[in-house]
Formats: structure tokens, sequence, C-alpha cells
């Protein structure tokens, strides 16, 4: 068996900070205040439960921080009014929202100023896109291609995207934009590291027998990863866990390409490595 390693693994850049983030103010502070997250803060269980235990507590709404504690904002970014209400409770809060997710905010902001409905190419109901809409008044999210026949677009119009949208399907989604509305303005807002995770992943699926994505279910980015891999190489399989591996879809003689999503421990896709090796070479 021949494992290629993607050289994009393990945690990106704003990932890892919010992190970062959420041990020190546990370390700051659980002696004295209660810490809370509200949703977590980055989707991963295993990041998650290891938080837990040092004692971050997870709340779905606002209702439930009492005043006086901590909370940490979620590296997808947070709703306006959760900034707005947190301060009439008295709560501290620990804003762990990526700068690159933030400045997709500024993005848009700017240009519903200048008078472009704003266009998004995202996951409705993820945690990203609900922060950013909740900032704007002229928009409209869409989730697939076909979205885009029932919508009478005129005017100024911005094409945005999720910090982890597919390039190829959001020019796709572009070119549709473009047929109607010449003058569609196309601010690419993937950030870098996953676009430099989907280009790796086309490469890899092309050029191996099989591909893992590793990553939690819950991950946008990872289910990207797998999607584009899955359209290149049938043979791609999504794994959260070493324990998740069937003998029967690997054998010895397979080139196998190994990439993560942007909030899977390194440690994970050593796991999954390690395990490989151990079934395929005894
Ligand atoms: S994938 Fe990009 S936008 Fe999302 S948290 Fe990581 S660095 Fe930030």
């Amino acid at each position: 068996m021949k494992i290629t390693l993607a050289k994009h693994t393990g945690f990106c850049f704003g990932v890892r900070k919010a992190i970062e983030k959420a041990y020190q103010t546990l370390k700051e502070h659980k002696r004295k205040k209660s810490v809370f997250m509200l949703g977590e803060i980055v989707h991963n269980e295993k990041v998650i439960n290891e938080l837990k235990k040092e004692g971050l507590e997870l709340v779905s709404s606002l209702k439930e921080v009492p005043s006086h504690s901590i909370l940490i904002l979620k590296a997808h970014g947070t709703e306006k009014e959760i900034y707005e209400e947190s301060q009439g409770k008295d709560i501290k809060l620990i804003d762990a929202t990526c700068p690159m997710v933030k400045e997709i905010h500024r993005k848009a902001l700017y240009l519903e100023k200048k008078g472009h409905k704003i266009v998004i190419f995202g996951d409705k109901n993820h945690a990203e896109i609900k922060a950013l809409i909740s900032y704007l008044k002229d928009f409209i999210v869409i989730e697939k291609k076909k979205e885009l026949k029932d919508k009478e677009l005129s005017g100024k119009i911005a094409l945005l995207l999720q910090s982890t949208q597919s390039l190829e399907e959001s020019l796709e989604i572009l070119k549709i934009l473009k047929k109607t509305n010449p003058q569609t303005l196309f601010i690419n807002t993937i950030c870098p590291d996953a676009q430099a995770r989907q280009k790796e992943v086309i490469k890899l699926s092309k050029n191996n027998d099989k591909v893992i994505v590793v990553g939690s279910k819950k991950s946008a980015n990872t289910r990207r990863l797998y999607k584009l891999s899955k359209k290149y190489n049938k043979n791609t399989y999504w794994l959260n866990r070493a324990e998740s591996i069937k003998k029967n879809n690997f054998g010895k003689e397979d080139r196998i390409a190994i990439i993560s999503g942007a909030s899977t421990p390194k440690e994970t896709v050593e796991k999954i490595i390690k395990r490989l090796k151990k079934l395929y070479s005894e």
C-alpha cells in the first residue's frame, strides 16, 4: 500500500486560533467564572469533547448563559443580535470568529452600502451564513444552481461565497447570473486554506486509486472536499476515526491519498494512517 498524505491536513489557521483562544480563556477564568460556548466553536466532535472535559460548557442559546459569565463565540461567526443582547446581560465575550470570516462580513456590508444586492452561495443552515445574513438587509442565499431559476434579479448584484465553498460550483453560479446580469460582481471569498485543500484534493483524486477525506460529518469544508474528490474518483471515503476503516474497502496494492478538513486534528489523520499500515502490512 502506498499512502500519500496531503500537504494540507490538520487545522486551518482560523480553527487553530479559535481552539487556542478557548484553552487560554479556560486557563485564565475557569476557577472564578463559568465559561460557555454558544454552539460548537469548531465542527469536530473530538475537539469539542476535549474542551468540554476541560470545563467549557456548550449552550445553544444566549438565554442559557447567566450574567457575569464568559461566552466564547465560534470560529464561523455569530449573529449580530447575540453581540447586542449579551451587552445587556453583562456577559464577557471572547470572539473566536476567524478573521477570514470577518473579512467576508466587511466586504458584504460594503457592497450592500454601495447599492448591490448580495447573492450568497452557501449553506442556508450553516452557522457562517446565518451570522453573515444577520448583518445584511438586501440579500439572497442560494445553495444550488437550480434555485436561480425562480429568482428575478435586477439591478446591481454581487456574488459572495461561503468561505469553504467550491470554486468550481461558484463559477457555474456566476455564469448563470451573468446571463441575465452581465455586470454581476464576483467576489471570491473562499478562504485561501479551503481553496488550497480543494485544489489538492482534485489532484490527489486523479493520481491515486483511492482517497480518504478525514473529518466530521458536521464539517461543511470536509463535505466539499469529499464531494470534489468523489467527482474525480469514485473510490473516495469519508472517515472521522480510524476505527471506521473497513478492511474490504482497501487492498495491499492500493495507492491511497489522505486529506483532512480544516477542523480535523492531525492526530486523527495519524491514527488512520497507523491503522491502515497495521491492517495492510500484516
Ligand atoms: S477554513 Fe478558512 S475561513 Fe474557515 S476557519 Fe479556517 S481559515 Fe477561517
